[in-house]
C-alpha cells in the first residue's frame, strides 16, 4: 500500500503499478492518523526540497512530527516493523568532515531550515523512545542528497533545477559562489539501501547514512550537466539562502559494515540517466 497527499508526489510516478493487484495506492496525510493492516511501514513522507518544506513551514513539522507519532502508533498496535527516513540535515551545517553517525550535528533551532531539520530530529527521537519503551523493532536510515528520473522538474534541489535549466537553454541558477559541497545517490542505490536496512535482523536500528561519498561543488555539478547536455546556457550567480550547509559528505563505513552497501551508479552515469527522463519530460 503506498500512502501520499500529493503536496510534491505525483500519481504519474506511480502509475505503471496501479494494475498490479498486490499495489494499493491512498490519498492521505500522516499528519492524520490512519488504520492500515501491513507488516512493515516506511516512513518517507515530508517535502524534501528546500523550496517545497519552506513553503509552509508548520506544515512541515507537523509531518515529520505528527506524521512519525501517528506511524508509530500504528506500527506499535498492529506489530509492524518501522522504518524512518531520516537526513543528513540532521547534522546541520556541519563542523566535521565526513559526518558519521555518531556527529550530534551544528542545527539552527530557529532559522528558515529548521522545519525540516528539527522536524526530522524530533522525529528521531520519538522513534528511539519508541523502541526503548515500547519495543518496537525501528530501522533509521539519513539519506544524504539523492536525485534520479521520476524527481518533479519543478523540485527545486539543485540537480532537476540544473538540467531543466541546461535542457531549455536557460540560465543556470548557482547560489552564493558554488563553492559549496554536495554528494549525490542515484535513486536506486538509495532504494537497494533502503531494502537492506528493512531486512536486517532485529535490534539493529540505525542511524545509518546512506549517501554517496563523491563530493562536488555546485559549480562542478553545473559544468557536468552543461556537458552532458551540450548545453550553452550561461551561469547566473544568485543569493546564497540562509543556513546554508558549506560541505555536506556521508561516511557510510557503518552501511558498508552492517548492510553490505555502498553506491553502484556514480555521478557521470546518473546525471546520465537523469538528463535522458527530463528531456523526455520538458518534451511533453
Ligand atoms: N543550489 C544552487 N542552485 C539551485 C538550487 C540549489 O546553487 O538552483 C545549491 C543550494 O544553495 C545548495 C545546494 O545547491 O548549496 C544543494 O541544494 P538543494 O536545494 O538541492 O539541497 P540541500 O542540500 O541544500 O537541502
Amino acid at each position: 500500500m503506498c500512502v501520499d497527499n500529493f503536496f510534491t508526489g505525483s500519481k504519474k510516478n506511480v502509475a505503471h503499478l496501479l494494475s498490479n493487484p498486490d499495489f494499493e495506492l491512498m490519498r492521505h496525510d500522516v499528519t492524520f492518523p490512519l488504520y492500515v493492516e501491513v507488516d512493515r511501514i516506511f516512513n518517507l513522507a515530508c517535502p524534501a526540497s528546500p523550496v517545497h518544506y519552506q513553503f509552509d513551514p508548520v506544515q512541515t513539522t507537523k509531518t515529520s512530527v505528527h506524521g512519525a507519532i501517528n506511524m508509530l502508533g500504528l506500527a506499535k498496535r498492529i506489530k509492524a516493523r518501522i522504518f524512518q527516513a531520516s537526513t543528513s540535515e540532521v547534522y546541520g551545517d556541519p563542523e566535521i568532515h565526513p559526518q558519521p553517525e555518531s556527529y550530534w550535528g551544528k542545527v539552527n533551532p530557529v532559522g528558515p531550515r529548521s522545519c525540516y531539520d528539527e522536524g526530522k530530529r524530533c522525529a528521531e527521537t520519538l522513534f528511539f523512545d519508541y523502541f526503548r519503551q515500547h519495543k518496537l523493532d525501528i530501522k533509521v536510515v539519513r539519506i544524504f542528497n539523492t536525485y534520479g528520473p521520476r524527481m518533479h522538474p519543478n523540485d527545486g534541489r539543485v540537480v532537476s533545477n540544473f538540467i531543466v535549466q541546461a535542457i531549455k537553454g536557460e540560465d543556470i541558477t548557482i547560489y552564493g559562489d558554488g563553492s559549496q559541497t554536495r554528494s549525490f545517490c542515484y535513486v536506486d542505490d538509495l532504494i537497494d539501501g533502503f531494502v537492506r536496512m528493512m531486512n536486517t535482523p532485529d535490534g539493529v536500528t540505525g542511524p545509518v547514512n546512506l549517501g554517496n561519498p563523491g563530493e562536488f561543488t555546485m559549480l562542478e555539478l553545473a559544468e557536468r550537466v552543461l556537458r552532458l547536455t551540450a548545453s550553452r546556457s550561461k551561469l547566473s550567480f544568485k543569493p546564497l539562502p540562509a543556513d546554508d550547509p558549506k560541505q555536506r559528505q556521508p561516511d557510510i563505513r557503518l552501511a558498508g559494515e552492517l548492510l553490505g552497501w555502498k553506491p553502484k551508479v556514480d555521478l557521470e552515469e546518473g546525471l546520465k540517466r537523469t538528463i535522458h527522463y527530463f528531456r523526455h519530460v520538458v518534451a511533453n
